[in-house]
């Protein structure tokens, strides 16, 4: 069967998932090796150098682009490490439009680190207005959205975003890390890049680092490469050999998030001592019509309101025992966390504050446990409040 026929559930499995060649070793070797034998002088078999290329991240990339339905996929050693060859592939003094929510390290990198090279400018995605009028200002050479954004759940019309985006001539890229290519394929809604910290769902056992992009533009994904071969943050083998491993009850973890996600989503949103439930799949969702249309699900990231202080919140956050108090997402056991303290305490606090993300948030990795421990937890937790 053609890999482009193959449906969602088989890809994770068989794409890149061939048997070795030499022995028939149904699982991928690990190919442990920084160096390639060469037959005389430059004649190989397209390996020189694990940082250039390796066999097993080879096998990693040809089915993490099969399943954004792209030509080409680039993996490394981080989300950040990816976020890091992008901003390098764009002519120094380029100006680009990012999200104003989105992912703590992005702005970080953005405001600490890439300010030195281009112009940053944020502005709120979910409006294609502001959008509109943001690209008529500053011509953009790059638009970087992450939708649904982190840790508000707001999400931004991709198909018209990356539609104005090419009409001002500037390249679009997608953050596609909260929904996993199992609920969402921007590169089908017109994104140029789709990026993913692969640590997260991807590889979905909170065991690896790891981001990849995909697109289908040749000389971007050219470009980038050569970027990660000059700069050097490629993944390990043994890494990469993990996600292989990860990915492929990616359809099945993806499906089991979702399910324990809308449970819980309901049992807060019933809840005396919770005032606001932030969940894309419920109806009181500010963007649920949109989320419907360009997502194929809503996830398994929640976050809510408590009623009370940060003291109330701390407490909470210290009796939950199902749940672990941690940063990260995306992993088969369920986190919690406070982004004002943990995941997002880089952002300035008024700027903080006025976007939403108030000492009384939290948010929530729903794992794939059972759902009723799940919600016992988070009952009992919210009792001693
Ligand atoms: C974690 C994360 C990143 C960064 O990825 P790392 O693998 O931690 O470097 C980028 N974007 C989003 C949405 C993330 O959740």
């Amino acid at each position: 069967m053609k890999k482009s026929e193959m449906k969602f559930a088989t890809k994770v499995i068989h794409v890149g998932g061939h048997p070795d060649p030499e022995t028939g070793a149904v699982m991928p070797p690990i190919y442990q090796t920084t160096t390639y034998a060469q037959e005389s002088p430059g004649k190989h078999k397209g390996y020189e150098y694990t940082r250039s290329h390796n066999p097993t991240r080879t096998r990693l990339e040809e089915c993490l682009a099969s399943l954004e339905g792209a030509k080409y996929a680039l993996v490394a050693a981080s989300g950040m490490g990816i976020t890091t060859l992008i901003m390098h592939s764009l002519p120094p003094g380029s100006t680009i439009l990012c999200g104003d929510d989105v992912y703590g390290g992005t702005y970080r990198i953005l405001t600490t680190v890439f300010h030195k090279i281009h112009n940053i400018i944020f502005v709120d995605t979910t409006n294609i207005k502001n959008v509109e009028r943001a690209m008529k200002e500053h011509k953009p050479q790059l638009v970087w959205i992450e939708t649904p954004t982190n840790p508000l759940l707001k999400i931004t019309d991709i198909e018209k975003v990356t539609q104005l985006a090419r009409s001002h001539k500037a390249l679009s890229v997608v953050d596609n890390t909260f929904m996993s290519p199992y609920f969402q394929n921007p590169l089908s809604l017109g994104a140029d890049i789709v990026v993913h910290s692969m640590t997260k769902y991807l590889n979905g056992h909170s065991d690896v680092i790891g981001g990849c992009l995909m697109t289908n533009r040749k000389s971007l994904y050219e470009k980038c490469w050569k970027l990660q071969n000059t700069l050097g943050p490629s993944q390990s083998p043994f890494d990469s050999w993990l996600v292989i491993r990860g990915l492929k009850t990616l359809a099945i973890r993806m499906q089991a998030h979702e399910k324990n996600a809308l449970k819980v989503a309901k049992f807060l949103e019933a809840h005396p001592k919770v005032e606001k439930v932030v969940y894309p799949g419920l109806k009181t969702h500010l963007h649920h019509k949109l989320a419907k249309k360009q997502m194929k699900g809503y996830g398994g990231m929640i976050t809510f309101y408590l009623k009370g202080d940060i003291k109330k919140s701390k407490r909470f956050l210290e009796r939950v025992k199902v749940f672990t108090l941690a940063e990260s997402l995306g992993g088969v056991e369920s986190l919690i966390e406070h982004p004002a303290i943990m995941t997002h305490a880089s952002i300035p606090k008024k700027l903080r504050e006025d976007i939403g993300i108030s000492d009384n948030l939290v948010r929530l990795s729903v794992g794939i446990e059972d759902s009723e421990d799940l919600i016992r937890d988070l009952e009992n937790a919210l009792k001693s409040l």
